[in-house]
């Protein structure tokens, strides 16, 4: 084989190469390996210098010729793959705007948030102020200001859950009202909604948390005809114009007199039925008048000014208008119930 014939092989397998490639990197390749500085085809000009002279002008030519003719029909391929890969990129980052999107469920608020909300409603209608106070409380708002008996059972540790010696977390709401009273002076009408706790063991209607809306107003005369006609609408308001409340006497050590609240039966409307054990009243919760010493303990004079003072569980409301039959649910966090608020 003569050196133009290896020229002419060289340039046929460069052909070959060429028309086989599959992506441009493969041309690159292609032209490293033939027409680059150490390449095949650009070292076959080395031979020159032992030819006969007469032969080196055509095989010169002959080389760059090939050279040449492989570079154009590299650009061409380059260029075709060029506009095919572009195309094939164009084709992948098109934004399908018919494709569904990605549904966030977003968050809701509590189921008792509502009734929450409901009940704070209708305490501001009859121009009641909102307060917030600590789920940690001090033992003397917690108990000691409320007239509490050193023995009485709610104080033991074995009722109530106790941060140290001086905190637990609050046993009821009620544990607002001295703090409320030894920055003001009558009259107020305040009222407060939060989470409580006991230590209880959970069932169907206990807990060891749970929420109370707990009110109080202190003026001069007010009597406990006033507690029952707040009650009466509170009452209607809340559960419907059908519903009537019954006041029975009761114990707690913060009013006197103390008054357990019940209004009709809101699924049987009075007849009797299982949820109110045929009787055809449900209890709601504790009310009565403040009792002197508490206004004593907080500067107000109870020769002066009277007041009352009442106190709900707002789980308890909730289930008498939703129908929720166990009290666990509100804690289970089952979005199946939480979501059909
Ligand atoms: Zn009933």
């Amino acid at each position: 084989m003569n050196e133009f014939e290896d020229i002419k092989a060289l340039e046929e397998e460069a052909k070959k190469l060429i028309e086989s490639a599959k992506e441009s990197s493969e041309l690159d390749a292609i032209d490293t390996k033939f027409l680059g500085r150490k390449g095949e085809l650009t070292l076959q000009l080395r031979k020159i210098g032992s030819l006969e002279p007469e032969k080196r002008k055509d095989f010169g030519a002959a080389v760059n010729a090939a050279k040449n003719m492989l570079a154009g029909q590299l650009a061409d391929f380059k260029r075709r793959f060029a506009e095919k890969e572009k195309e094939l990129r164009l084709k992948k980052e098109t934004l399908d705007v018919t494709v569904p999107g990605r549904f966030y469920v977003p968050g809701t608020p509590h189921v008792l948030m509502e009734t929450f909300d409901d009940i704070k409603k209708i305490f501001i209608g009859l121009g009641y102020e909102i307060f917030d106070s600590p789920e940690v409380e001090e033992y003397k708002y917690n108990f000691a200001a409320l007239n509490y008996p050193e023995e009485h059972p709610a104080i033991d540790e074995q009722m109530s859950f106790y941060i140290d010696k001086e905190h637990l977390l609050r046993t009821h709401t009620t544990a607002y009202q001295h703090r409320v009273m030894l920055g003001r002076k009558p009259p107020m009408k305040v009222c407060t909604t939060g989470k409580c706790y006991r230590v209880d063991a959970v069932d169907a209607t206990h807990g060891h948390t749970f929420h109370q809306v707990d009110c109080f107003a202190i003026d001069k005369g007010i009597t406990f005809s006033d507690l029952k006609g707040t009650l009466l609408h509170f009452a209607k308001s809340m559960l419907g114009q059908h519903v009537e409340t019954r006041f029975r006497p009761d114990f707690f050590p913060f009013v006197e007199p103390g008054a357990e609240v019940a209004v009709t039966c809101t699924i049987c409307g009075g007849k009797g039925c299982n949820v109110c054990k045929g009787s055809g009243w449900l209890e709601l919760g504790g009310a009565g008048m403040i009792h002197p010493n508490i206004l004593r303990g907080a500067g107000i004079d109870p020769e002066v000014y009277s007041g009352f003072a009442f106190g709900f569980g707002i789980e308890r409301i909730h289930m008498l208008l939703h129908n929720v039959n166990d009290l666990r649910m509100f804690m289970d966090n089952d979005l199946r119930f939480l979501r059909q608020r």
